[in-house]
């Protein structure tokens, strides 16, 4: 363990359900609704604490109700307590036949739907439901409401995504020499994941990737039985989880020695990232960051080979807003957490990316995965 949990900043919860309202009470935000049933469970854990595998939380002007099953009977009257969400917990078998009751008791005539998450039918279902059942009350549907809310973290948050970084600095820099002693990428990948565990991540952030030799020419390789080898480059793209939030850092590293066009790779990435990384601020787009990496892997004649976009938000998702893409229309602000995770792969010859996670700042930003990038393992 390498952080004191129980010194990790508290998060305000509990005044997220207030932002949610003013987000609800201006038009553009809900399609004109102002009661909202959030059903991601992402959403519902960062609204109300509550952790669990079933919720639905109906938030309107006035009220708060939270629906569960009889499996989180305590544990969600225990969460939501310890986050200070004041609530009516409702625990039934039915949790949309209980909401549509509340939908009437309070008179609502039109409940936003997160169209992103609800599926086809489920939305069909809960539309003639609140119809018959709430006389005539109308399901909106709505997008990004609740994410758009996540996309600024608080210092709770950031502490959390900050300890989650440092256990996979910390991970890697244990391990890094065993590339030497000719491991799998799988055994190597074990080696690493169980390390973040003995440094206290609750969990892994996602399936790590170790990519050796050509395997790294595949951004998301699953490790294999290939043996790792002197001359190889090798792509490691893992994190760790802390209370819920994530953190994403990618290094490629060269064992032993590696010949020039590999060298070449591995100088024209970590330009790039580098340029990324120093055009993170306040008030820039999304799309400039992406173009910032993109324009020096162009000018080194690998455009093609950078496969896919710059990079993404990380928070509560491992992947969540603000997408750092071409075609992304979101800008920067204070307090959003982001990739910076340009690569170039090449089929046959193997691939190079290199990724942090950074937070924005009002000047610039401030990089929380903080292994180093010198890349070569001798
Ligand atoms: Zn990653
Ligand atoms: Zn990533």
């Amino acid at each position: 363990m390498i952080f004191d949990r129980d010194a990790l900043p508290p998060m305000d919860v509990a005044g997220r359900l207030g932002r949610l309202r003013d987000a609800l009470a201006a038009d553009s935000a809900a399609a004109g609704t102002d009661a909202l049933l959030v059903g991601n469970l992402t959403n519902v854990r960062y609204l109300t604490g509550f952790t669990g595998s079933a919720a639905l939380l109906l938030v309107t002007p006035s009220d708060t109700v939270f629906v569960t099953d009889g499996r989180y009977k305590d544990r969600a009257a225990a969460e939501l307590d310890a986050a200070g969400v004041p609530a009516t917990l409702e625990v039934v078998n039915d949790a949309e036949a209980t909401v549509v009751e509340h939908v009437a008791r309070l008179g609502l005539r039109a409940v936003g739907l997160e169209a992103d998450t609800v599926t086809w039918s489920t939305q069909r279902r809960l539309a003639a439901a609140l119809d018959k059942g709430a006389g005539g009350c109308e399901a909106v549907p709505t997008t990004a409401v609740v994410e758009t809310l996540r996309l600024t973290k608080d210092a709770g948050e950031v502490a959390r995504i900050r300890a989650a970084a440092a256990i996979a600095d910390r991970a890697l820099d244990t391990v890094r020499r065993r590339l030497l002693d000719g491991l799998t990428e799988s055994e190597f990948a074990a080696e690493l994941d169980a390390t973040m565990r003995h440094l206290g991540a609750d969990d892994l952030s996602f399936e790590t990737i170790v990519a050796s030799g050509p395997n790294g020419a595949r951004p998301h390789h699953t490790p294999s039985d290939r043996q790792i080898a002197q001359g190889d480059l090798v792509v490691i793209d893992f994190g760790a989880l802390v209370d819920g939030y994530h953190s994403d850092m990618t290094r490629t590293l060269g064992v032993g020695t590696l010949d020039e066009e590999r060298r070449h790779m591995l100088d024209v990435v970590l330009a790039s990232q580098a340029a990324g990384v120093a055009a993170v601020t306040s008030g820039v787009d999304c799309a400039t960051v992406d173009k910032a990496c993109r324009d020096l892997i162009e000018e080194a004649g690998m455009g093609d080979a950078f496969l896919h976009s710059t990079g993404h938000g990380v928070g509560l998702d491992i992947h969540e807003e603000p997408r750092v893409s071409s075609r992304s229309t979101a800008t920067l602000r204070p307090g959003h957490v982001v990739t910076v995770e340009p690569g170039v792969y090449l089929t046959g010859i193997g691939g190079v990316r290199i990724e942090d996670t950074v937070l924005v700042t009002e000047g610039g930003c401030e990089r929380l995965t903080l292994a180093p990038k010198d890349p070569m393992v001798v």
